[in-house]
């Protein structure tokens, strides 16, 4: 069986006692790693190989030489795509389609991205006219990256972009439901000609390697994405040691249709925004509230276009929904749709495991299901489900609109489907939500600010916002003598 190890200092290597997790192909359940479980053994290793290359050989490359690793890097990402996307399909179950066109072509982007901002970025210049103030940029040390299953090479490398291209040394803990894409980032940097310990990845639990990497005093800064209460909890850990936190957390995003939208259109991107990647994106809609005049014939396209959707081996190119990343998780989604039906809610189609040919009888599939007639402030369709599940809720009017959308502890996205442009402007700027799309969903633009309100996390990533937090500002003021003034 394939076994999957640490990288740290610049070397695979096994649990210091030894220790093993399997890995778990979710669409067969079949084993199909032994990973070293990490705990803070290793995170201390990791912590000091990152330290001792910060004092040496990496702590002195200069920002160009630092952008062109990142461009190498990208480029091998890009030769290893095939390869990379079989991994991250096996590992979380997801259509091999998505991982080809979304999770690795991401990767390459993310790291070709912030080779090119760290190469354009400026600093500050104050003239106060008896002195000059400049501000330079500092790595801010050894930083810890904690990153979830559901997008696994695709997010790390979102945040191993930035971490790398402002000169910090990395701690990487994926998560343990996807290990194969981080071990593969590690020998990727490697070959690229990161220097060991640039760049570390230590496996295991959240609990043991995760909860080790927060408390660590040497590491400086955590950037964690996943749920809101493992949020919490790292935060509750990181604040009393001062360490700089960014926190990319949970979401309960609403699609919102207004009776003026182009209907077919409105229809395909709430159709995508509710099941892409089974429903498991921070950013899914899975609120749709649509305008009462469209609502039945909204709901009733909506349902035929749900199962239409091909279920399945997520190897095969018409396959758009794969299996959810475990059998654990799917019993929790299941669990919502009981919890659905017992607050009133119809269940208006899927909601099942389909029936699959071996080997995929065994995976953690759940066909997509559309659930109508709930009250919008009840716990299915305020709390976060992560799974291909969607609720549908009438409204009359903008402020009813308005009052479900904010009406949830969530304030990470929004999508609003209007012809109207005023209201475009109006609405969108009255969400509580870190992004609005308009008349599309998930259209990224790297350089500009992501993440999320209220329970959705504290702090921005992407573009400056991201090289701000891997990075520590100083301030130098020079008094400028009578003569020069
Ligand atoms: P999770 O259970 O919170 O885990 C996220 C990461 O934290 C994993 O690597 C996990 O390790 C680790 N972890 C768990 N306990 C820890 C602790 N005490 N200390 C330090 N690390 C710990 O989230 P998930 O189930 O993997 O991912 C789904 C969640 O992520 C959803 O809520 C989703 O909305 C959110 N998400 C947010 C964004 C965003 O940008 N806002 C993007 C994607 C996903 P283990 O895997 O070993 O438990």
């Amino acid at each position: 069986m394939e076994r999957i190890l640490h990288f740290i200092g610049g070397r695979q290597m096994p649990s210091a006692d030894g220790r093993t997790f399997e890995n778990i192909a979710p669409a067969t359940g079949e084993v199909v790693s032994a990973v070293a479980r990490g705990t803070a053994a290793e995170i201390e290793r990791a912590t000091l190989a990152a330290r001792t290359t910060l004092a040496g050989e990496w702590g002195s490359t200069t920002t160009a030489e630092r952008a062109d690793l990142l461009d190498r890097a990208a480029g091998l990402i890009e030769e290893r795509l095939e390869d990379l996307a079989l991994i991250e399909s096996r590992d979380t179950g997801k259509t091999l389609t998505m991982a080809r066109t979304v999770d690795v072509p991401r990767a390459v982007a993310n790291l070709r991205f912030f080779a090119g901002a760290i190469r354009h970025d400026e600093t500050a210049f104050h003239h106060m006219g008896s002195a000059l103030n400049y501000t330079l940029r500092k790595p801010v040390g050894v930083v810890g990256l904690i990153s979830p299953w559901n997008l696994p090479l695709y997010l790390l490398s979102w945040k191993t972009g930035p971490a790398l291209a402002m000169g910090n040394a990395v701690v990487a803990k994926p998560s343990e439901l996807t290990p194969g894409t981080a071990a593969a980032l590690a020998e990727i940097l490697d070959e690229a000609g990161f220097p060991p310990g640039a760049f570390n990845v230590v496996h295991g639990f959240g609990p043991e390697a995760g909860q080790a990497l927060v408390e660590h005093p040497e590491v400086k800064a955590i950037s964690f994405t996943g749920g809101t209460e493992t949020g919490r909890r790292v935060a509750a850990t990181a604040a009393p040691l001062f360490k700089k936190l960014s926190l990319e957390l949970g979401g309960k995003n609403p699609t919102i249709v207004f009776a003026d939208a182009d209907f077919e259109a409105a229809v395909a991107g709430a159709l995508r925004a509710s099941f892409l990647n089974q429903g498991q994106i921070c950013l899914c809609g899975s609120r749709i509230l649509v305008e009462r005049p469209i609502h039945d014939a909204f709901v009733e396209k909506l349902v035929a276009g749900t199962r239409d959707l091909v279920i399945g081996n997520p190897a095969s190119p018409d396959t758009f929904l794969g299996s959810l990343v475990s059998a654990e998780h799917r019993t929790k989604v299941e669990n919502y749709l009981e919890l659905a039906r017992e607050e009133g809610g119809e269940v208006l189609c899927g909601g099942e495991r389909p029936d699959l040919d071996p080997p995929f009888d065994r995976g953690a599939f759940l066909t997509p299901a559309v659930i109508s007639g709930l009250p919008p402030g009840c716990r299915t369709a305020t709390e976060e489900i992560f799974g291909p599940v969607v609720t549908v809720h009438p409204f009359d009017d903008e402020a009813e609109a308005l009052a479900i959308a904010n009406g949830v502890n969530f304030g990470l996205s929004a999508s609003v489907w209007t012809r109207d442009l005023d209201r475009a402007h109006r609405f969108g700027a009255s969400l509580k939500t870190g992004m609005v799309w308009v008349n599309t969903w998930l259209l990224r633009d790297l350089r500009t600010p992501f993440g999320g309100v209220k329970a959705s996390g504290v702090g921005r990533e992407g573009g400056r916002w991201s090289l701000d937090f891997f990075s520590q500002t100083q301030n130098i003021c020079i008094k400028l003598s009578e003569e020069a003034q």
